[in-house]
Parts: structure tokens; C-alpha cells; sequence
């Protein structure tokens, strides 16, 4: 008797494992990119009075992209430098040249120079 509900109550807890890894809840990605976007507003925000705070929004902003697997739209993710987290603003931490159609955006922080086809 006892045996047997044991074994029922795992068996039931395997499938709710399985479900969870093969489907995520939509909610999930909702809610991870709410965070990452209000991360980012804060990143913005916080940029000139406190550049480490803000270096620290951005670290945490990817990491719930990764971890939710959510991409971020394509103007956050030129907003800020992958290599050094800093937010990209143009004529403040970034350097932005355009040069045969093609868009570089000079981080002034690291130096790290991005490029992006124009259009
Ligand atoms: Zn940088």
C-alpha cells in the first residue's frame, strides 16, 4: 500500500519535470522581459551619476536573457558595449561613424568598435 503511493507520487513528479523542460510558460519570458527592459531603463538612468551601477544593470539584464533564453529588440541590443556592459550613449560613452553603408559605433569605454550593416 504504502509502497505503491510512493511510487505513484514520483511518477507524477518525473512528468511534471518532463512538461517544465519541454514547454516554458509564456509568462516566463512576460515577466523576464518586463525585468530586463525596467534594467535597462535603470541602466540608462543611473549611466552618468553612477557608471558602475549602471555596468551592474546591464550584467544583470543579459544574464535574465540567457538564463529565459529571451532575445533582446535590436536597439537594446546596440545600446549597450558586450564587452565592458557599459550603456552606448552617442557622443557620451560611444564614438558613432558612418561609413559605406555600414554604421560604427566605437564604445569610449573599452574601445571596443561594433559594426552594423545601415538601413
Ligand atoms: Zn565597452
Amino acid at each position: 500500500m504504502l509502497t505503491n503511493a510512493n511510487i505513484t507520487h514520483m511518477d507524477n513528479k518525473d512528468e511534471a519535470v518532463m512538461r517544465k523542460r519541454q514547454t516554458k510558460p509564456e509568462w516566463q519570458s512576460r515577466i523576464a522581459r518586463e525585468r530586463i527592459e525596467i534594467l535597462f531603463n535603470l541602466a540608462k538612468k543611473e549611466f552618468k551619476k553612477h557608471p558602475d551601477r549602471s555596468k551592474r544593470y546591464v550584467e544583470l539584464a543579459r544574464r535574465i536573457g540567457q538564463r529565459y533564453n529571451v532575445r533582446f529588440p535590436r536597439e537594446t541590443k546596440r545600446s549597450f558595449c558586450k564587452n565592458c556592459n557599459s550603456i552606448l550613449i552617442p557622443g557620451v560613452s560611444s564614438k558613432v561613424r558612418l561609413k559605406k553603408g555600414t554604421v560604427f559605433i566605437n564604445c569610449l569605454k573599452c574601445n571596443k568598435i561594433y559594426r552594423y550593416p545601415y538601413s
